[in-house]
């Protein structure tokens, strides 16, 4: 990062503390993402690209130009039993080697499965893995919405959500499950890289995780849940407020934009300033950029 971080002078909200690069599955440049956001009116932008953090630099660069601030982050896939959990990590040491362990197992298993589902697809459809390779940039993580994007590209669906409510559905004949730690694990992982760790959508369409995970969890350095997201519903986000109440955590709003990957907007759902305030005042592992 080429911008030394400094302390901030402006306002740090609103914030969007949840946004994606082609370094992951969203279809823009990490430049492009920070514009966005700024056309938003965000004055703080976390990049959170899915188990990879090689899109800061370049974030970084374009926000701290733009005159936002930014905040270093990924997005951890972790599971359990059969429903993925996604762990927020803010101002981890992109370094540290317990985490790395764990986003290279990720990105492998990642690799594998994308070119054992696209074999499963070939069977009954054409679509090969050059496919795939075509719609995934360099080096980024690959996932299900590229399969998606190769789908697409292929005219066999319309869109994103149409290959993932068919084809790419867990209940398919051929989705294949990636390898993700258990939470609890992720939770560890990013406190120990120096990281904040907050649960995204934690309110989605699974509903609630067990009590007991999450007490697991918060005993592991969990710091707080993404409340402010468009796939939270109520009852389990009434529960989720009463929980952030009670035990004083760090409650955040963000859009999880994708670029064209999904219609979330930047700033759809914002993170108020003592929110990233707390963030910023928890990690160690890495440095809020300030322009
Ligand atoms: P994967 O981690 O490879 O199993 O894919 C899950 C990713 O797909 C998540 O990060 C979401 O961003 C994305 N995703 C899930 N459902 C949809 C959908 N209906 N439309 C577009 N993207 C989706
Ligand atoms: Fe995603
Ligand atoms: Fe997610
Ligand atoms: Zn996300």
């Amino acid at each position: 990062m080429s911008a030394g971080s400094v302390a901030p002078s402006g306002p740090l909200a609103p914030g969007d503390l949840h946004l994606h690069s082609d370094h992951s599955d969203g279809t823009e440049p990490p430049a492009a993402v920070m514009a966005a956001a700024h056309r938003h009116g965000i004055r703080t932008a976390a990049l959170t690209d899915h188990d990879t953090t090689s899109g800061w630099a370049e974030a970084a660069d374009a926000a701290v130009s733009l005159g936002m601030s930014f905040l270093p982050g990924m997005e951890l896939s972790a599971r359990h039993e059969w429903r993925s959990v996604h762990v927020l990590a803010y101002l981890i040491d992109p370094d540290d080697a317990g985490l790395r362990a764990l986003t290279d197992r990720i990105r492998e298993s990642r690799l594998t499965r994308a070119r054992t589902m696209a074999d499963r697809i070939g069977r009954d459809y054409a679509l090969t893995w050059e496919d795939i390779e075509a719609q995934t940039a360099e080096g980024a993580t690959v996932g299900r919405p590229h399969i998606a994007d190769a789908l697409v590209a292929r005219g066999h669906v319309r869109d994103r959500g149409e290959a993932f409510s068919g084809i790419l559905s867990p209940r398919s004949d051929y989705y294949v499950a990636l390898y993700a730690p258990d939470p609890v694990t992720a939770v560890a992982a990013v406190a120990g890289a120096g990281g904040v760790p907050v649960i995204a959508h934690p309110a989605g369409r699974a509903g609630l995780l067990p009590d007991r995970l999450v007490r697991g969890m918060l005993d592991a350095g969990l710091a707080g849940f993404e409340l402010g997201h468009r796939e939270n519903t109520e009852p389990a986000l009434g529960t989720l407020r009463r929980l952030v109440a009670e035990h004083d955590l760090i409650a955040t709003g963000s859009s999880d934009y994708h670029g064209r990957g999904k219609p979330n907007v930047p700033g759809e759902n914002t993170t108020p300033e003592a929110a990233i305030a707390r963030i910023v005042a928890l990690g160690t592992g890495s440095s809020l950029v300030a322009p």
